[in-house]
């Protein structure tokens, strides 16, 4: 999807794009793990992989040095998903490690996960998720 400024943000907040996250896309930090994560959602859904790369932590499973082959994995999946929308199940917040537990659907079908999030140099990063059903 081409992002446009005045479409309903894809992370279902139900706000413009522009008046959502797109500003975190443009470069603002990401105040909060959950703001992070529906940023994340939104950047998949527009294909910014610059923007998930970006925000992955160092440590988690995915990272790689190997940018142009981890952008076009982010980017094939991208253009091979319709992004329906975003639930937020829980939020945990916390100083240097938070979670979000959320339903992603997607065209593929829905994948709900735990997220966890860990603060570094003052910003939010992606650190690792697990797949639940038990939610
Ligand atoms: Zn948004």
């Amino acid at each position: 999807m081409k992002p446009s400024p005045n479409m309903l943000c894809p992370c279902g907040s139900g706000n413009k794009y522009k008046k959502c996250c797109s500003k975190y896309h443009k470069g603002a930090f990401a105040p909060d793990a959950l703001s992070l994560m529906r940023s994340r959602y939104s950047a998949y859904a527009v294909g910014n992989s610059s923007y998930i790369i970006k925000t992955t932590h160092p440590d988690n499973p995915d990272y790689t040095t190997d940018i142009k082959n981890w952008e076009d994995s982010i980017l094939s999946f991208s253009k091979q998903t319709n992004f329906l929308g975003l639930e937020i199940i829980d939020f945990i917040d916390g100083e240097e490690e938070a979670f979000v537990t959320f339903n992603a659907r997607l065209s593929s079908g829905d994948l709900k996960e735990k997220s966890r999030f860990l603060k570094l140099f003052g910003r939010w990063f992606y650190a690792d998720g697990t797949f639940t059903d038990a939610v």
